[in-house]
């Protein structure tokens, strides 16, 4: 056995089925638990064909009525997100607000920490996802890792870092326009927390780094990895956290703050392949975050990055958080990381 156990459960059960003349039919479903954390995720084969039904399809006539009627007020648009947006003191911030390119930081009106900064990514309105260009996501990034290292000084309290993306309306974005936020605090949030305590518990058990021995066996499986992009290591989750989850690893960095200009240029290129690839996969809607904590090296922690896909953008969808992500905080498996993994490929060839 490796160093890194990859657990699954699979049980088989039979249904009599109505639409085939109540004949019996035999199901199977494969549980998995993370590695890391234990979180679980669910798959049966027979959703396989039933993510069109699930996911739906996006309405390109809702979409450009949604995008056309939220511009007109937008305060992200071209120069408001530098005239409208709200600003920080200048003892925090000077000017109120930093510029990156056409990246736009500043303070959120509705923040879930001290420091939870808005990041407008673009000047334009709308994007499809293919459209998040590898300069406006680094610009973005950079943003993120200039204030992080602002505030770092200001409070040494600060060490928990995340860099987060809902895009649009079925992943829980408020406004339409293209926009990341980060939270930086001195308690990491709930799953952050779970990524840090298995790190460290990890370390404790075994004398090891989680994160070098899970990219040894990944690399070595070769079923879920993807490529080495620069710094990165890119590959699809054993035991997703979401739909199409696809991951990225730094190759030693644990802390935002230290990445370097060139990593998050990289990451950004990845990023953008990703992106480009979900559109091809019929998806719209994404939610993702960068983890990273301060001295998260002596645990051997790793900056991460995390996307998944959401719900479709169509009148009348069925959310894609139910009681099974919500409340048992799993996940339904419809594309195989190991199949998501070969697609992947592709995009980053
Ligand atoms: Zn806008």
């Amino acid at each position: 056995m490796g160093k890194i156990a990859f657990e699954k459960f699979e049980s088989s059960f039979t249904i009599l089925n109505p639409f085939n003349d109540f004949a019996p039919e035999l199901h199977t479903v494969e549980v998995r638990k993370d590695p890391l954390t234990g979180d679980t995720s669910v798959y049966n084969p027979y959703l396989r064909d039933k993510a069109k039904a699930f996911f739906g399809q996006n309405d390109e006539e809702l979409l450009r009525k949604l995008v056309e009627e939220s511009a007109g007020s937008c305060i992200f648009c071209g120069e408001n997100a530098h005239q409208k947006t709200a600003r920080y003191p200048d003892s925090l911030l000077p000017g109120g607000r930093m510029e990156q390119g056409e990246a736009v930081l500043f303070a959120n009106l509705f923040s879930l920490a001290p420091h939870h900064p808005v990041i407008v990514l673009s000047k334009a309105h709308f994007l499809r996802p293919s459209q998040f260009s590898p300069p406006l996501l680094a610009d973005g990034f950079q943003a993120a890792r200039i204030f992080l290292n602002d505030i770092y000084q200001q409070d040494v309290t600060l060490a928990f870092a995340t860099v987060n993306c809902n895009y649009l309306l079925p992943a829980g974005a408020s406004l339409v326009h293209p926009h990341m936020q980060m939270l930086v605090t001195p308690v990491p949030y709930s799953y952050h927390a779970r990524l840090l305590n298995g790190s460290t518990e990890y370390l404790l058990q075994r004398g090891t780094y989680y994160f070098a021995d899970f990219l040894e066996e990944e690399m070595r499986a070769n079923e879920r990895y993807i490529v080495k992009h620069g710094a990165w290591h890119w590959l699809t989750a054993f035991s997703p956290l979401g739909s199409n989850e696809i991951m990225a690893i730094h190759e030693e960095e644990g802390d935002l703050g230290k990445i370097t200009v060139r990593d998050l240029r990289e990451l950004s290129e990845g990023i953008s392949r990703v992106l480009g690839l979900i559109e091809g996969l019929g998806h719209l809607s994404f939610n993702f975050s960068l983890y990273s904590a301060r001295g998260g090296e002596t645990i051997g922690f790793r900056c991460l990055f995390k996307i998944v896909t959401r719900q479709n953008f169509c009148a009348n969808y069925r959310n894609d958080d139910y009681f099974l992500q919500k409340m048992l905080q799993s996940e339904l498996i419809f594309t195989l990381p190991e199949d998501l993994a070969i697609d992947a490929r592709k995009a980053f060839a």
